[in-house]
């Protein structure tokens, strides 16, 4: 039955009553395509590119190189969305010729777009790379900073954007408290948000992402975290634009279910789960949803709130 359910499990992510919410897929690059499309993802929520910069510890990969792998992704959804992640050097990723070595905390040190407003001329690279990599494709590009703490960052991200000519929509991930918290703010200076709940678990809770022992800290169901994303959605709701997930959290179908509740407007997660994900949302309205979203928040601790979303929507 598990199966006949998931076969029957094809087109654009909708509720049961056609809201629609878009399936997205996050990739590493080129090579995750395939999977993506078998899965039928309607584009790309979370492209992210560090893996181009892996190869040398060095230097950064040149421009070239970078056109011919954004090249191949964007060419893999015509006419569909693909978002596309600077690069997030950094705390857990770090890289020789950017990170700095001496950091006690490099969770909250120099990462992320911080590490770029610091190498402008990778970020510079990056963004001229994206520019001629869309250049005569009909795909809808999107281009996200990684940890943005507040508009500041969010205006240094557009205005580098912009100087680099590039033809796209600018967003900001929300991946730190300060820029949920002040949401609408950000949005003065970017089109989107895209919420990395699994930064935003490790800083919401003071939970290193990498440390076993606090775990408990980062499941994505705790309410405080579940707080964070309505704020985030309802920011963009009342600027007209929009607030996906691409953190682990879009892909527990569940929550996907209590996230569309919450207001976001798209989920990007591995592809493997596209289909899961999918096939739940289809058997509840916006609604049930909302209800179940609500259920959740009421809650005081990640299991609470999962068994409360689970009643509404079960019907108990
Ligand atoms: C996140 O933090 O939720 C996210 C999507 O980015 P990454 O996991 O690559 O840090
Ligand atoms: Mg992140």
């Amino acid at each position: 039955a598990r199966k006949a359910a998931l076969a029957a499990s094809t087109g654009p992510g909708a509720t049961a009553d056609g809201h629609k919410v878009p399936l997205l897929a996050n990739v590493g690059g080129p090579a995750d395509v395939p999977a993506a499309l078998e899965a039928g993802a309607e584009g790309v929520g979370l492209f992210r590119t560090e893996f181009l910069f892996l190869d040398d510890s060095k230097k950064a990969p040149s421009e070239e190189k970078q056109v011919e792998a954004y090249r191949q992704v964007l060419e893999a959804f015509p006419e569909g969305r693909v978002v596309v992640r600077v690069l997030d050097a950094g705390a857990d990723k770090p890289l020789d010729f950017l990170t700095p070595a001496d950091e006690p905390n490099p969770a909250l040190g120099v990462r992320g777009l911080r590490t770029l407003l610091d190498h402008p001329d990778v970020l510079r690279t990056q963004l001229t790379a994206l520019a001629k990599a869309a250049e005569g494709l009909p795909v809808y590009l999107e281009v996200m900073a990684p940890m943005v703490a507040d508009r500041s960052d969010a205006k240094a991200f557009a205005d580098a954007c912009r100087d680099a000519g590039l033809r796209a929509k600018f967003g900001a991930m929300v991946e730190i408290p300060s820029a949920a918290l002040r949401a609408r703010s950000v949005l003065q200076e970017v089109e989107f948000l895209s919420l990395g709940t699994n930064d935003l678990a490790q800083y919401t809770f003071a939970a290193d992402r990498q440390v076993g022992a606090v775990s408990r800290l980062q499941d994505p169901w705790q309410p405080a975290l579940l707080d964070l994303v309505a704020l985030s959605a309802e920011a963009a709701k009342a600027e007209g634009k929009s607030c996906g997930v691409c953190g682990e959290a879009a892909s527990d179908p569940l929550l996907a279910c209590v996230l569309t509740g919450l207001g976001v407007t798209s989920l990007s997660m591995g592809s493997a789960s596209i289909p899961y994900v999918r096939a739940t949302l289809a058997k509840y309205t916006l609604a049930q949803c909302e209800r179940a979203a609500a259920a959740a928040r009421a809650a005081d601790s990640a299991e609470e709130a999962r068994s409360a979303a689970q009643a509404v929507l079960s019907g108990e």
